[in-house]
């Protein structure tokens, strides 16, 4: 653990939203739409593979995005190979980053319980299991019994059957985006918040650069990872997206003793809920209504919604009193898979958007494998092909099973 360097405790002080802007020049190798934890984290990727000539630009500040309403829960426990692949790459550089970015990230495996309630569940809850063993993960399929021994205020009325990865578990999105902020900007990367980017310039079949609301930037590179607003920006090259934004709402509790070591989720409820390291419970439901749109208000119909699910799976947290309450955009993709690589006629112009509501967990998987795209001219690390955006030319995609939302 870093927490006692002093250099780690000198940016723990300062904390996120002091981040202060730097001078932007006229052009650059990249240039990055979107300051969330996809922005930073690229920037940050880039700089550390020797390429710093890196421009990230923010129309509000860090984190104003899906990145700072995030619940922090990161799930290797996936349907789908790349959705494994990319989550326990992930997994395995949040254990390093504390000590990589010299700053405090507030991981805490304390694993996923996943609770299926009928037959069906309980059958792709057993496929899923063996499709994670097989790519190496130690995720394991438990009883009702088991799962109250990992939480013993859980109610198990009802529950068939659990999962359960021990090394799945949460951190904090704020100040892993902060520090990979402050990281790449040591290594040489430009961050510039409250500058939008208004237009895409395209000449034959490759992106030039972008118009600002401080002017136009040249550059070789362009990636979008403009979170909801992906879609805005892939059009203004004549690229469609099929993502779309949904509003999701969460909820923190006030601090009660520790009592909770994993994160409950349940995929048919689409609950999914666990204990920060301050003590609070932070979560949110899915709800089956809501239309996609840019509403990022919060509900009366989710607190009921929330609250009602949330005493009946734990009963004595039914008096916790909720001290807030807020809602973020999911970037939901047809198949519930992420959008990656370069998207077809355009050479230089990636895409790290369409998350469908994990995107912090992938985040730096999906980042690493952009910037060797960018850098190598080719992934290396894994294959993205079937997330590139042409499979949805093609109506056969594998969907991904296993979200809330
Ligand atoms: C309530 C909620 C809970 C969630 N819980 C989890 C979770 O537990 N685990 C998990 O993995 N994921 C979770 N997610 C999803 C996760 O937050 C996102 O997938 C992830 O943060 C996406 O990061 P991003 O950087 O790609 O996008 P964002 O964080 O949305 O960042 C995009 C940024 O681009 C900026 N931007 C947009 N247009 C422009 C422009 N024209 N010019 C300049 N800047 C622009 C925006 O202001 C924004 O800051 C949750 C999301 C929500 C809403």
């Amino acid at each position: 653990m870093t927490h006692s360097s002093s250099d780690a405790r000198k940016r723990f002080l300062r904390g996120p939203g002091t981040f202060r802007n730097t001078e932007m020049r006229d052009s650059y190798e990249v240039v990055i739409i979107g300051g969330g934890v996809s922005g930073c984290c690229l920037a940050y990727d880039l700089a550390r593979m020797g390429c710093s000539d890196v421009l990230v630009l923010e129309k509000d500040y860090l984190t104003a995005g899906a990145t700072g309403r995030c619940g922090g829960g990161i799930r290797q426990q996936w349907s789908t190979e790349e959705n494994v692949r990319l989550a326990m790459g992930s997994v395995a550089r949040f254990e390093q980053l504390e000590e990589e970015l010299q700053f405090p990230i507030e991981l805490k495996q304390g694993g996923y319980l996943i609770l299926s309630y009928t037959e069906e569940e309980d059958r792709r809850s057993r496929k899923n299991v063996a499709l994670q063993n097989s790519l190496g993960l130690d995720s394991r399929y438990i009883t009702p019994q088991d799962a109250l021994e990992i939480f013993p205020l859980l109610n198990i009325d009802g529950v068939v059957s659990a999962t359960f990865n021990q090394s799945d578990g949460t951190a904090n999105p704020f100040w892993i985006t902060q520090a990979y902020a402050l990281n790449a900007r040591e290594l040489g990367a430009d961050i510039v918040t409250g500058v939008e980017v208004k237009d895409i310039h395209l000449e034959d079949g490759r992106v030039t650069g972008v118009d600002t609301t401080r002017g136009h930037i040249k550059a070789n590179w362009v990636v979008n990872a403009a979170g909801a607003r992906s879609t805005e920006m892939a059009a203004k090259v004549g690229v469609t997206l099929p993502n779309k934004p949904y509003r999701h709402e969460i909820l923190a509790t006030e601090v009660i003793k520790p009592c909770m070591d994993p994160m409950v989720i349940c995929f048919s409820t689409g609950i999914y809920f666990s204990q920060t390291a301050r003590g609070e419970i932070v979560g949110g439901i899915g709800d089956p209504l809501e239309q996609s749109s840019f509403n990022t208000r919060g509900s009366l119909r989710f607190m009921e919604r929330m609250s009602r699910e949330v005493a009946r799976l734990v009963p004595t947290f039914t008096d916790l009193g909720v001290v807030r309450q807020w809602a973020g955009l999911y970037d939901v993709t047809p198949d519930a898979r992420p959008v990656l690589g370069n998207v077809p006629g355009i050479e230089n112009f990636p895409q790290m958007n369409g998350y469908s509501g994990h995107g912090f967990m992938i985040g730096p998987m999906c980042s690493q494998v952009t910037a060797e795209l960018i850098i190598h001219g080719k992934t290396k690390t894994m294959d993205i092909s079937a997330l590139n955006v042409d499979r949805f030319e093609d109506m056969s995609q594998v969907k991904e099973m296993s979200v809330v939302g």
